[in-house]
């Protein structure tokens, strides 16, 4: 039976790996999951490597160097499904704060001896290069979608993630919304559900975490943290973080630039 399992792979581009842990960290639900498929590839796990072709290839982490162009093509030549899991591989991650700044400036004043490195100019998400199936955002991502994701392609449906903002969990919670009542800014409806409102429940923002919702009013939320006393750096840097070269983040952070 047990080559008949589907064949999942897990691989890592430019990242810190947490996206991967979040699946080490599924404990109960993990033993049920590798009954029910074959672990071809996952290095935080096992060194044993399967040869392709995949039924699901879960893509960790952005296009960075020169020689993941050619590994990215390779690996969605030999997947039936390929998703990509966390902000680094949806939208560049931290390392994408290089997109559209000196990449060699940074490398100069970082690095003793620059000359051995490798690197592309810009930090780019996977589906910049190749077609990709199911982008799941999150910094990292949330281990009950992870799962909701992996079996919803192992059963050939629709994943059933919320594409709405983290202000509907907050109200789902019933939680006072800080923006409202603290003026404290928030991320939180431009940037997709996912956490449970996590922030908000312990009295703070949100930074976006998440990434952005599919049709974000970034100009309009900016406006109203303007009005609550944000500077334009503030907004500058809120939009900065893991998500910083996400489409949407990165024009609103770059009308806000100096
Ligand atoms: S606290 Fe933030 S996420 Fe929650 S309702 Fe207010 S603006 Fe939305
Ligand atoms: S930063 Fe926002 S998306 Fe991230 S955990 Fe906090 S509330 Fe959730």
């Amino acid at each position: 039976m047990a080559d008949t399992k589907p064949k999942l792979a897990v691989w890592k581009f430019a990242s810190c790996d947490g996206c991967q842990l979040s699946l080490l960290d599924c404990e109960d639900d993990l033993l049920a999951l590798s009954g029910a498929v074959e672990f071809a590839s996952f290095r935080e796990a096992t060194r044993n490597e399967i040869a392709g072709p995949y039924d699901l290839s879960l893509v960790e982490g952005s296009i960075s160097v020169p020689a993941d162009l050619e590994r990215i093509r390779h690996i969605r030549e030999q997947s039936r499904h390929l998703v990509t899991i966390g902000a680094c591989a949806t939208a560049g991650g931290i390392q994408a704060l290089r997109n559209g700044r000196d990449a060699e400036e940074f490398m100069s004043i970082v690095y003793a001896k620059p000359d051995y490195i490798d690197s592309l100019a810009t930090s780019t998400p996977i589906s910049a290069h190749v077609t990709v199936d199911f982008e799941l955002r999150g910094c990292p991502i949330d281990k009950r979608q992870l799962l909701e994701v992996i079996t919803a392609f192992l059963f050939k449906r629709k994943p059933n993630i919320p594409h709405y903002s983290v202000c509907m969990e907050c109200k789902r919670r019933s939680l006072v919304c800080v923006m409202v009542t603290r003026g404290t800014p928030c991320l939180g409806p431009v940037t997709q559900a996912g956490c449970g409102a996590l922030c908000p429940a312990c009295n703070r923002g949100c930074y976006g975490c998440f990434g952005p919702v599919e049709t974000p009013n970034l100009p309009s939320l900016t406006e109203q943290w303007t009005a609550l006393g944000a500077s334009r750096r503030d907004i500058r840097q809120a939009l900065s973080t893991f998500n910083t070269g996400a489409e949407t983040f990165a024009r609103e952070a770059a009308r806000h630039d100096d």
